[in-house]
């Protein structure tokens, strides 16, 4: 791989002591940033990039998201949770193909490459031809088959099955692709599917991606059948003794918040949809101060519009602010950091996240260039107020450039986007048997 040299840039590193470098250099080798700012003498470059007027930062990691929803986006607006899957989702899922899929994630994969994304986790279904996009994108990925468990069987495909796809992918593409199992939530799931799933991925090395706790009607639900909180019903089944990725986490006791922490687990707050399907607020604040791992993800475009981890990260600060009405809620390169380095490590990429001696090269390049990014007092507010992911000029993945000077290196978008467009309007007009059944406000416990 060549040795590339950025020069003149101004580095947000989200280092450990949050160095911010103005008119610095960075260097990397083989994937790896070498060095920041004092470059060695001996670096020889194979390629030099001036990067004069650009922020550099780690490129961010978007925690949860069901990428060929991009299909969706648009097709399912202004309903509360329940109406909008039992309505409009879990119907129109019921024609998705195996390439349809293939084509959303495309879609998915471009958007979120151009918005300075560089990993994903991604949680749907065909979750084999979503590995061929991450293959050919350069995107890390994260990838889970959802599942339904329940009494009447599984749904989407059996575990066994799902198994054999988790331990073929676990590693591929030279590390950049990674697995997890995929039960759908504890309340499409079984408690003993899920015990059952736990012992899969205890098995195998791998973690559990999975929802909890995204409305009360969940809670209520599962306290009526188990007499047992959601994270409780999660720990008694085992789920905990693995790394578990956990999208939403809104409807929290405080207590639930520590088996979290004990556990080892990330939440992952998705504060768009969260206001847009007006769910409520995930205690952000004090799951970190309780030790949990917070990450931010997307969730699917049909329940947040756009892909934009910029859009999430600065919604992340300002629903915190906002609720709690106390500037100071979450405050300087935090919600960066959790759009970042948190989702990184969760994803299983902990070599990624900052712009520092012995990290993956895996970072964004910023075009500083636009009115809305003039001045520049303090780097963390620009990108994080200011900032959108159309100022993003360039994108590196593991030492190698996928965007490069806004054009797209690894995906054709023109082929993208015909295929799309054919394919929503098959789905749409397409006749519905929707083999799921979302849980209604309480009354149909
Ligand atoms: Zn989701």
């Amino acid at each position: 791989m060549p040795n590339i040299l950025l020069q003149h840039a101004d580095v947000l590193t989200l280092d450990t002591e949050g160095r911010v470098l103005r008119d610095a250099a960075v260097a990397i080798s083989d994937g790896t940033i070498t060095a920041v700012g004092e470059i060695p003498a001996d670096f020889q470059a194979d390629e030099t990039v001036d990067a004069t007027g650009h922020i550099v930062m780690p490129g961010f990691f978007n925690a949860h998201t069901h990428s060929a929803m991009t299909l969706f986006r648009g097709y399912a607006e202004d309903l509360p949770l329940d109406r909008w899957l039992n309505e409009r989702i879990f119907p129109v899922e019921s024609a998705l193909t195996a390439d349809d899929v293939y084509w959303g994630t495309s879609l998915a994969a471009a958007e979120m490459i151009r918005g300075g994304t560089v990993g994903f986790a991604d949680h749907y279904f065909h979750m084999d031809r979503v590995a061929q996009v991450a293959m050919d994108s350069g995107l890390r990925a994260n990838l889970a088959w959802c599942m339904f468990g329940r009494e009447e069987g599984e749904i989407g495909a059996d575990l066994a099955e799902i198994a054999a796809f988790t331990e073929q992918w676990q590693g591929a593409a030279g590390g950049r692709i990674r697995t997890m199992l995929g039960p759908h939530s504890a309340h499409t799931c079984t408690p003993q599917f899920l015990a059952r799933t736990a012992a899969v991925a205890a098995r195998q090395g791998v973690g559990i991606h999975i929802h909890l706790a995204e409305s009360e009607a969940e809670v209520e639900r599962s306290l009526v059948l188990y007499d047992l909180r959601l994270v409780e019903l999660l720990e008694a089944n085992g789920v905990f003794e693995v790394p578990v990725l956990a999208a939403h986490a809104i409807h929290l006791a405080p207590f639930e918040r520590a088996m979290m922490a004990a556990g080892g687990a990330t939440a992952v707050q998705c504060p768009t949809t969260h206001m847009k399907l007006g769910y409520g607020v995930t205690p952000v604040p004090a799951l970190l101060a309780d030790g949990v791992n917070v990450a931010l993800g997307t969730d699917g475009a049909a329940s947040t519009g756009r892909l934009d981890m910029f859009q999430e990260a600065r919604h992340a600060a300002l629903i915190q602010k906002f609720s709690a009405r106390d500037a100071t809620a979450m405050p300087g390169d935090l919600a960066l950091r959790l759009a970042t380095q948190n989702g990184a490590r969760a994803l299983g990429f902990g070599a990624s996240g900052a712009i520092a001696p012995g990290r993956a090269a895996d970072l964004i390049m910023i075009d500083c260039s636009a009115p809305h990014l003039q001045p520049r007092h303090d780097l963390a507010a620009s990108v994080l107020y200011a900032a959108g992911s159309q100022d993003v000029s360039d994108v590196m993945v593991a030492g190698k450039w996928l965007l490069r000077k806004r054009e797209l290196l690894t995906l054709d978008e023109e082929r993208i986007r015909n295929e799309v467009q054919r394919r929503a309007e098959r789905l749409a007009a397409a006749p519905r048997c929707p083999v799921n059944r979302y849980p209604a406000g309480g009354s149909t416990l």
